[in-house]
């Protein structure tokens, strides 16, 4: 395998945490791996709520601190949750500097969006659901005219390098059709802003390249992964049959829409005492029973917002007609999907991971904000403090900027990309034994299946990526017998005790878990025949 060097930071990824990074490392040389087209294929664009913020009285960080840590369901950690908070507001000014075009009154403020489990109003927007792709188009666009960075589109890592304990590069490959023989580079310092992980599953919200491949990295190179096992469901991907699922923003409750079942009751109305803002794992549990009994959940919209879903919430509007659905006359069938990965490589309050010389921010990462419930709008909030955070740590760690020649890459060969058949095998199980409600015997049938994928096309690089962020959500999500927030067990179905802790695990312990639960079974079928 052919080895570069380069003198650039080295950013996997290209999502909202990657662009900002970036910028903020200006005038530090770096090169951004995107897959695809800058701006696509991330699940930031895709976002369409906001960045949840306190901009001004009577909101405040410390409000919004105490929201996100009661929505954590008791494993928050109170000094990230002060620490991102405190520092939102100043992330929204900063991206509106950058050309992010909020909404704004009358008056000059931010237009605020309510959303389940906030105590007011907090969440800033941009033409309604548009929020992704507008601060998205914004910093895509400095990155563009930055001199300091060079994007380099097309292409994936497949894997970190790892030297004396050290990570000291990547490896990388084709990212179209999925696979090549990858080449080395090595760098000064990896920043993983790779995303997560709802592409394992087969019923999600995410674009089809946000699938696990960040957090399969940093584990494969050893990296302790936290919190695993806490993928939180989106109770209102719109329910047409569509792979990846179109979303129905939790901002259309915020402005009053009701869930109903085929039998026109409000299902939420008895289950919380905030209803269908209740916070998002009880109502995606809620919308689950309702589809697992037949009883075909709805989003109701007419009365509250009639025809003007299709200008406010266009995106929301424009996946309903396509799939033949007119959202002013008609309720919006509904189902809960894999959304959000709130477990990912731990990392300190500077973005640093257990390994030296990788830096991790955004989905991919775990900092112990969102707990074992993210609260909503947190998610783009995060990335963009911890962005920040990495790039100011990266910068003090090297020596002054200077000027880096562009990294040029050698041809890159063909290589087959992760079978088909396998991808779905493995998100079916997913689905099935590791979903919104989860018990041992699932989890084991699950963490089997993933062996059986994994073994089935040995040394595919991105496939290993998937099937080990799949391993660690099913261990970690069978030792954690309680149920806490996003992580139902129906065999453990309450709280351990009030406040939980955090899971933490690498690779090694996680195949260890899944290698008992594969020896468990071949037993049995022996002692059965
Ligand atoms: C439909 C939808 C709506 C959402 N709405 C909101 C919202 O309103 N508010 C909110 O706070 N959050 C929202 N979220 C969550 C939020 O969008 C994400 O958590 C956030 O965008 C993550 O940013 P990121 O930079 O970490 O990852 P992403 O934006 O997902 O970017 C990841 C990048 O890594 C690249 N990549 C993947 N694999 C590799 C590889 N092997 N090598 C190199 N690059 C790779 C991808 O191509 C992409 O460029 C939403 C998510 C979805 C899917």
């Amino acid at each position: 395998m052919e080895t570069l060097a380069t003198e650039r930071v080295i950013i996997v990824g290209a999502g909202l945490g990657a662009l900002y990074a970036a910028l903020a490392l200006a005038p530090h040389p770096v090169l951004m791996i995107s897959p695809d087209p800058l701006g696509e294929g991330a699940s930031s664009a895709w976002a369409q709520g906001g960045v949840a913020a306190a901009m001004a009285a009577p909101d405040s960080p410390e409000a919004h601190a105490i929201d996100t840590i009661r929505a954590g369901a008791g494993t928050v950690d109170p000094e990230v949750a002060a620490a991102v908070t405190a520092a939102a507001r100043r992330h929204i000014l900063d991206l509106t500097d950058l050309g992010t075009p909020f909404d704004r009154t009358a008056e000059g403020g931010y237009v605020l969006s309510r959303e389940a489990a906030h105590s007011m109003a907090r969440v800033v927007r941009v033409k309604g659901d548009q929020a992704g792709a507008e601060i998205m188009r914004a910093l895509a666009l400095q990155v563009r005219a930055a001199p300091s960075i060079q994007v380099m589109e097309g292409v994936m890592a497949s894997g970190l390098l790892v030297r004396d304990g050290r990570v000291a590069g990547v490896e990388l490959m084709l990212a179209a059709g999925g696979a090549s023989e990858p080449v080395r580079l090595e760098g000064p310092a990896v920043l993983l802003a790779g995303g997560g992980s709802g592409g394992l599953y087969a019923v999600t919200t995410n674009p089809p390249r946000i699938c696990g491949q960040a957090i399969g990295l940093a584990a494969r190179a050893g990296a302790v992964i936290a919190d695993a096992e806490f993928v939180q469901f989106h109770p209102t991907a719109i329910d047409v049959g569509h792979d990846p699922a179109p979303l129905a923003t939790e901002a259309l409750r915020g402005e009053g829409a009701v869930l109903l079942n085929h039998a026109g009751i409000r299902f939420m109305a008895g289950a919380h005492p905030d209803a269908e803002l209740a916070p998002r794992d009880v109502v995606a549990r809620a919308v689950f029973a309702e589809g697992q009994a037949g009883r075909r959940p709805v989003l109701d919209t007419r009365a509250v917002l009639g025809g003007a879903i299709l200008s406010s919430f266009p995106a929301v509007a424009q996946a309903c007609l396509s799939a033949g659905i007119d959202p002013v006359t008609q309720p919006i069938p509904v189902a809960a999907a894999a959304h959000y990965h709130i477990g990912g490589a731990e990392t300190d309050r500077h973005g640093r991971s257990s390994l030296p010389g990788l830096w991790v921010c955004g989905e991919a990462s775990s900092t112990g904000l969102h707990g074992a419930n993210r609260l909503a709008s947190n998610g783009l909030l995060e990335a963009l403090v911890y962005g920040c955070s990495c790039a100011a740590d990266i910068a003090s760690c090297l020596p002054s900027a200077a000027q880096a020649p562009e990294v040029s890459l050698p041809p890159l060969g063909a290589a087959p990309p992760p079978g088909p058949q396998l991808v779905r095998r493995l998100r079916l199980a997913m689905t099935a034994g590791a979903g919104v409600i989860r018990d041992a015997q699932g989890l084991r049938r699950a963490l089997r299946e993933i062996a059986a994928v994994e073994a089935a096309q040995p040394g595919c690089r991105p496939l290993l990526n998937m099937t080990a962020t799949a391993t660690l959500i099913v261990a970690a999500a069978l030792l954690r017998e309680e149920s806490r927030g996003a992580h139902f067990r129906s065999d453990f179905p309450r709280p351990a005790a009030e406040i939980g802790t955090r899971s933490r695990m690498t690779l090694a312990e996680a195949l260890a878990v899944r290698d008992e639960a594969v020896q468990a079974s071949s037993i049995a079928a022996i002692t059965q025949r």
